[in-house]
């Protein structure tokens, strides 16, 4: 049925290995072209949700993902000097069975095995892409030319396959008005499996721990109403940046400034969505955070991959054109990728709420929680955007 028979898969991380599963499902021959030298291990805890955990059944990685589950149950707010001002559990925010958070390179893992029949090339990346009316060549940075039937852009936020077909970032970065850092350091609170969060206005500092790592993991947020090119400077400019902004600040954050300067997989950028009005362009198609990142506010960009491999592998499969594919597959996703960023900017607002008013109001509404759960009050808002797509619609 369908005409495509050789995919290009640009970027091996969750949405590449899981198109490149589903590809083989349908007899779709997947060839992943990824610029780390080898399978990416560590990193910090994502979430899958709703519709994705249904996608990771289909695909037989449910399980592995349940015992790889990061385990961590409770979160809690604290005060300059350490004191808990409100504790929750993480099933206040989505139903705990539509819910699990794992470790990135635990999942990528996972979905890297899902994926036998493909093959994975390290080391390397895309440098040109030509379109022809039946197929794309690509050239790459260590290997020959080569066509294919289509190319997907499996690579980011920064997507390199979007800049060789659509032209530079800028136009379809929307700004949210802040920026994020995240790197493992010591865990000199000896924590449980949980999360701690210490909030001035606009800032927060976090800490958690998960038994599946080493150490402790620290998240820096900032808000900045503009955008600045920090998140493009060197590793040492903005480990000063995050000094200008933090320093002082209290509770474990003049260690957490110390221990992210030795540590080796820091990480800085802004709060950034990609919106645009198309996520194809002749046959070259971009998938997850590459056509429609919603950010780690939303704690969404997980799911939207694993739901965006599937329903593109889907159309792929009923269509014997690709352009129709193509179309349809946009079509579907477009609600669930608009629900899903719209959660983002409550997202932000939740972690560094601007004012020490609302930083209190915050904590209150945490302690009202469960009363407000058992009530059915609680905002459902990110449970219900993550289960906002039919997974077998037409
Ligand atoms: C700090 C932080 C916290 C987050 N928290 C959450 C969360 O709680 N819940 C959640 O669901 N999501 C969260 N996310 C988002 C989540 O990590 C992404 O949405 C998800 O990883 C998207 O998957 P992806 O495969 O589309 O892209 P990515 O995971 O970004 O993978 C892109 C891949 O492409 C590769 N690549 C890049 N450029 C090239 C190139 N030129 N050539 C070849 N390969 C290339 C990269 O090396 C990488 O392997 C968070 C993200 C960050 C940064």
């Amino acid at each position: 049925m369908t005409a495509v028979r050789n995919v290009l898969i640009s970027g091996a991380s969750i949405a590449g290995p899981a198109l490149a599963h589903w590809l083989g499902h349908h007899g779709i021959r997947a060839v992943l072209v990824e610029k780390a030298p080898a399978r990416r291990t560590g990193g910090y805890a994502i979430d899958l949700r709703g519709k994705a955990i249904d996608v990771a059944e289909r695909m037989g990685v449910l399980e592995g993902v349940r015992a790889a589950a990061t385990g961590i149950e409770h979160v809690s707010t604290v005060d300059a000097r350490g004191r808990i001002r409100a504790r929750f559990g993480t099933g206040l925010v989505a139903p705990e069975d539509r819910s699990l958070e794992i470790l990135r390179g635990d999942l990528v893992g996972l979905l890297h095995d899902a994926a036998p029949g493909a093959e994975f090339r390290y080391g390397d990346t895309i440098t040109e892409l030509r379109q022809r009316d039946d197929g794309v060549v690509a050239s790459f940075q260590g290997a020959q030319a080569e066509g294919f039937d289509l190319v997907v852009g499996a690579d980011g936020l920064h997507s390199n396959t979007r800049a060789l077909a659509f032209g530079p970032e800028p136009p379809f970065r929307r700004f949210l008005g802040a920026h994020v850092s995240i790197a493992t350091v010591g865990d000199h609170l000896g924590l449980g499996d949980e999360v701690r969060l210490f909030n001035r206005p606009g800032r927060l500092a976090a800490l958690y721990r998960t038994h599946r790592a080493e150490g402790a993991k620290a998240l820096l947020l900032h808000r900045r109403p503009t955008e600045s090119d920090i998140d493009r400077r060197p590793p040492a400019e903005q480990r000063r940046h995050l000094r200008d902004v933090f320093d002082g600040m209290g509770w474990e954050t003049d260690r957490i400034l110390s221990d992210m300067e030795g540590s080796p997989d820091f990480y800085f950028d802004s709060v950034t969505q990609i919106d645009m009005d198309a996520w194809h362009r002749g046959r070259v198609v971009l998938l997850g955070d590459a056509g429609y990142c919603p950010s780690p506010m939303s704690g969404q960009g997980t799911s939207l991959a694993l739901v965006g491999a599937y329903v593109l592998a889907d159309e792929l499969a009923r269509h014997d054109a690709v352009e129709p594919a193509l179309a349809a597959y946009e079509r579907r996703m477009r609600p669930f990728v608009a629900a899903n960023q719209a959660i983002a900017a409550p997202g932000l607002a939740f972690l560094a709420p601007r004012t020490a008013f609302g930083i209190a109001a915050r904590d209150g509404m945490l302690k009202a929680g469960p009363l407000l759960a058992f009530l059915g009050r609680f905002d459902t808002k990110l449970a219900k955007a993550s289960e906002a797509i039919a997974l077998d619609a037409r």
